[in-house]
Formats: structure tokens, C-alpha cells, sequence
């Protein structure tokens, strides 16, 4: 087993923030996590990858669990407050990584070829532009070939080009077998990479994934949209369908309504 959540509980103080979470991940794909804000998605990515302890439950990533090691080899996770230091260059940061984790330094032009950011390796972080940066944090997650790779929001607020960059290489490291879980509080930006879906509400994942009500890209075809709202009324996600097609979260708590 690839990825293996437990049953997994966390209370922040009395309130349970996630409240048994199930996932399984047998081959290598790539899988959302898809919620509002404040659902759950980075507490419950700290708790895999061990930045948060739990309270109930069990993760194992690789066939390694939890407790049986602090940090998980070839787990790599870009933290969606992932710090950057303006004054040093792009080369910088992936050396210090390099150095931290006994990789060649070869890896270094490896990987910067691969995300497209060769004509700016050299250059100080603080002349960025956010895609840019984007493009820096993806290269120091992938530098060391995980297998499994956690990513907490890396679409927002991306421009459409940075965006169709990051899914291309997200898609081009599934095909090399590498599991990536994708956090997102907006479904269209999820958009052409995966249909394996978890929605996230208060901290529980709906019973159902969407997979089986979707056919290719996410539009539901009329049939199917009836049987998805069944599932999602049940489960309470504020959403919003729109061209009776196409499935949406919204910030607020949104009645179903078809426009
Ligand atoms: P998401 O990533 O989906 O936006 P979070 O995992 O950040 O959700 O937050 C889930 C819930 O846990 C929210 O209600 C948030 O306010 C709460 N929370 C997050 N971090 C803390 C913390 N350190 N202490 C107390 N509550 C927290």
C-alpha cells in the first residue's frame, strides 16, 4: 500500500478537526483533497507527514508507519507557508537541499530543467514572480525523486500558465510513479489532473468519491449529476452546480441549486 490513513482523528484543544479519515492509495496517481477553507486539508497533510501528532488512528506511507520513524524517506510535502530568503538565489536553495540530504549536486540542473526555471537558476529569489517561486518550491519537493509527494494549495493563485506548468509536471510525475496528493479548496483548479477526488467538510471526508459519478474532465453528464447530488446533499459539502454540468465549491455554505 502506497498511502494508508486509518481512521485518523485530531482535536485542536476540545474540537475535533478531523474526525476519522480513511484514505487508501494502492497504485501511483495522483489524488485530491478537495475542501472549503478551515475543512481540514492542512491538518490533516501535517498529520501525515508527521508535522502534527494525532489522536486516534493510523498512517503509513510506503508501508512505513507513523510511529515507527520521525521522518518518512522518499515523502517529500511543500507546506503551503513554505518560507523562501529573497536574498539568496534559486541555486541556493536546492544546494542547501543537496547538502541536507547527501544528493549530488547534478540533481541540482536536473531538476531545474525539468520545472523550466535553468534562465533563472542563478537569480535572487526576491525578483520572483509568484509562479516563479512556485516553480522553486516544486523543484526543492522534487529534487530528491519522492514517491510519494504532498502538496498543500500549490495552484493558487497561480496565473494559467504557471498553473497548466504544475499540472503537466505533476502528470508527467505520476507517469513515472509517483503518488501526489493535491489539496485544493477550489475544484476547477483540479481540473484535468486527477479524477480520484476526497472531498473534506468539518474535518470528514464524504463517504463517496465523485470518481464514479464522473466521466472524463469532471462534467457530469445529467444522469450522473442526480446521483452526485444525492451524495453530496447527504454529506452537507457546500457546492454549487452550474451549466447543470460542472460541480463547484463556493466559500460559503451554498444551497444546491442548479443555474
Ligand atoms: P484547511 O487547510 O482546509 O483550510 P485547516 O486544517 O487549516 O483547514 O483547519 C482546520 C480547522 O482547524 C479550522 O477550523 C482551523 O481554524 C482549525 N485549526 C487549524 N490550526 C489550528 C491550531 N493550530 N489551533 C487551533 N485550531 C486550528
Amino acid at each position: 500500500m502506497i498511502v494508508k490513513v486509518d481512521g485518523l482523528k485530531k482535536k485542536y484543544k476540545k474540537d475535533w478537526v478531523l474526525k476519522g479519515i480513511d484514505i487508501e492509495v494502492e497504485e501511483p496517481q495522483i489524488i485530491a483533497l478537495v475542501g472549503p477553507n478551515g475543512s481540514g486539508k492542512t491538518t490533516l497533510m501535517n498529520c501525515m507527514t508527521n508535522l502534527l501528532t494525532y489522536d486516534q488512528g493510523e498512517v503509513e506511507l510506503l508501508g512505513q508507519k507513523n510511529s515507527d520513524t520521525k521522518i518518512f524517506k522518499d515523502v517529500s510535502y511543500l507546506q503551503d507557508n513554505r518560507i523562501l530568503y529573497g536574498t539568496l538565489t534559486a541555486y541556493d536553495h536546492l544546494k542547501f537541499i543537496c547538502d541536507v540530504q547527501g544528493l549530488p549536486k547534478s540533481k541540482i540542473e536536473e531538476v531545474a530543467k525539468r520545472v523550466g526555471m535553468e534562465s533563472y537558476l542563478k537569480k535572487r529569489v526576491q525578483n520572483f514572480s509568484l509562479g516563479m517561486k512556485q516553480h522553486l518550491l516544486l523543484a526543492m519537493v522534487i529534487i530528491n525523486d519522492p514517491k510519494v509527494l504532498l502538496m498543500d494549495e500549490p495552484l493558487t493563485g497561480l496565473d494559467p500558465t504557471s498553473a497548466i506548468d504544475m499540472r503537466n509536471i505533476l502528470l508527467e510525475l505520476r507517469e513515472e510513479g509517483t503518488t501526489v496528493i493535491v489539496s485544493s479548496h477550489n475544484l476547477d483548479e483540479i481540473d484535468r489532473l486527477t479524477n480520484k477526488i476526497y472531498f473534506l467538510k468539518d474535518g470528514a471526508l464524504l463517504k463517496e468519491s465523485l470518481e464514479q459519478f464522473a466521466t472524463k474532465e469532471y462534467y457530469l453528464t445529467v444522469d450522473d449529476l442526480e446521483k452526485a447530488k444525492g451524495v453530496l446533499e447527504e454529506a452537507a459539502v457546500p457546492f454549487l452546480i452550474y451549466n447543470q454540468e460542472q460541480v463547484t465549491f463556493e466559500e460559503t455554505d451554498v444551497e444546491l441549486q442548479t443555474v
